[in-house]
C-alpha cells in the first residue's frame, strides 16, 4: 500500500468490533442493538467504511448465545459470529477473534456493555492521527468492590516492580490497527497476556480514558479463580522475576545460616552456656522446609509452561462462522 492509500484507509477505516462472549444471552440483545446504533451512527456520519461490522467470538457458551448471534447474522445486518469449538478462555477466545475478523482497524471490547461505547470515535480519532493501537484507560475504580481494587492496585505494582511492561487500569479494551494485528500474529506464544504482550509491539500508542459501567446483566464470567489464574500468566509469562526472588532467599538464607554457625562456634569456644534447646533447631528446619516447597512450586510452574509451550498446541478451534464478512448469506 502507497503512502496515499494509507492515508485514505485511515479517513474512511473498516472498523471490526470484537467480543469475545461466554454464556452472554442475557445481554446480547441489548450490545447488539446498541452496537449496531453506533455502526449506523458513524456510517452515516462519513467515519467509518459501510463494510463495518461486529464479531462475536462465542467461546464455547452454554447457554443460547450461539443461536442469538446465529440469529443476527441471518438477518443480513453487520452481525458476524465466530464459535469456537469448546471454552478456550476469554484471552484464546479474543486472540481468535483478532486474528480471524478483517478489517482496517479492530476494538476489542468485553460483550457485557461495561467498556463505554462513546469513546470509540475518539480512539478512531487517535487512529487517524497516526496511531497504531490505541488504549482504553479506566480514569476511576471507584465502582470495584475493595477487594478487586486492591488486588488490581497491587498487581500493577508488583509488575513495574519486577521490570515487566504494562498500562495502569487498561485491561482489553483497545483498538488495533491492521498493521498491529499482522506484527501480533508473529508471536507464537502458548500462554497470553494479550494487556502485556501487545505493548512489545512497538509502533505509535495512544490512550483514551473512559468509566467503567456496572455490568449490564448476566454474572461476572471471571470468578476469582479465573482472575488469580490471569494474574499468574501475566507474571510467569513476562518476567522470570520469581525464579530470582528464590535463588535471592535461598543465597539469604545460606549467608545466615553461616552466620549462625559462627555464632554457635563462638558461644561453645568462648563462654560456658548451653547452646539453646530444640526451638532453634526446629523452627528453622519448618522454616526451611516451607520455603522449598515454595520454591519447588514455582519453579515447576515455569517448567510446566516449557512443556506446555513445547507440545505448540493450538490455542482454538474454529467450529462455525456466521455472517456477511465471512461470505455467508
Ligand atoms: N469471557 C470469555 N470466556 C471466558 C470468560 C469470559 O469469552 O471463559 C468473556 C465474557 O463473555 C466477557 C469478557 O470475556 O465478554 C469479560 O468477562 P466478564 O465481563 O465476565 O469479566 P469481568 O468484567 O467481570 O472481569
Ligand atoms: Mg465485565
Amino acid at each position: 500500500m502507497d503512502v496515499q492509500e494509507q492515508a485514505k484507509v485511515r479517513e474512511l477505516p473498516v472498523l471490526g468490533l470484537v467480543l469475545p462472549c461466554y454464556n452472554e444471552q442475557e445481554v446480547l440483545p441489548e450490545t447488539t442493538a446498541r452496537l449496531c446504533a453506533l455502526l449506523d451512527r458513524m456510517k452515516a456520519s462519513g467515519d467509518i467504511a459501510a463494510d463495518s461490522a461486529i464479531f462475536y467470538v462465542d467461546d464455547g457458551s452454554r447457554d443460547s448465545t450461539w443461536q442469538l448471534i446465529d440469529d443476527y447474522a441471518r438477518q443480513g445486518g453487520a452481525v458476524c459470529g465466530i464459535k469456537l469449538s469448546r471454552n478456550r478462555g476469554h484471552q484464546n477466545a479474543l486472540l481468535c477473534g483478532l486474528m480471524t475478523a478483517p478489517g482496517d482497524v479492530l476494538i476489542s471490547l468485553d460483550a457485557d456493555l461495561q467498556d463505554d461505547l462513546e469513546i470509540i470515535p475518539a480512539m478512531l480519532d487517535a487512529y487517524r492521527k497516526g496511531s497504531e493501537i490505541v488504549f482504553a484507560v479506566r480514569s476511576r475504580r471507584d465502582k470495584d468492590s475493595f477487594f478487586k481494587r486492591f488486588f488490581a492496585e497491587s498487581y500493577y505494582k508488583f509488575f513495574a516492580f519486577m521490570g515487566a511492561q504494562i498500562i495502569y487500569n487498561h485491561a482489553d479494551y483497545r483498538l488495533m490497527s491492521r498493521r498491529a494485528l499482522e506484527t501480533l500474529r508473529e508471536y507464537d506464544e502458548s500462554h497470553l497476556f494479550l494487556r502485556a504482550l501487545i505493548l512489545q509491539l512497538g509502533f505509535k500508542t495512544s490512550t483514551v480514558e473512559f468509566e467503567r459501567a456496572e455490568r449490564y446483566a448476566g454474572v461476572s464470567k471471571y470468578p476469582v479463580s479465573k482472575m488469580l489464574a490471569l494474574a499468574w500468566q501475566g507474571i510467569t509469562s513476562f518476567t522470570a522475576y520469581p525464579l530470582r526472588l528464590i535463588t535471592g532467599a535461598g543465597a539469604a538464607v545460606s549467608l545466615g545460616s553461616i552466620v549462625l554457625a559462627a555464632w554457635a562456634l563462638a558461644v561453645r569456644i568462648f563462654t560456658d552456656d548451653a547452646l539453646p534447646g530444640w526451638a532453634s533447631v526446629v523452627i528453622p528446619m519448618y522454616f526451611l522446609g516451607g520455603v522449598q516447597l515454595l520454591s519447588l512450586g514455582i519453579f515447576g510452574e515455569y517448567l510446566a509452561k516449557v512443556y506446555e509451550s513445547s507440545k505448540r498446541r493450538p490455542r482454538f478451534h474454529v467450529e462455525l462462522v456466521c455472517g456477511r464478512r465471512f461470505g455467508a448469506r
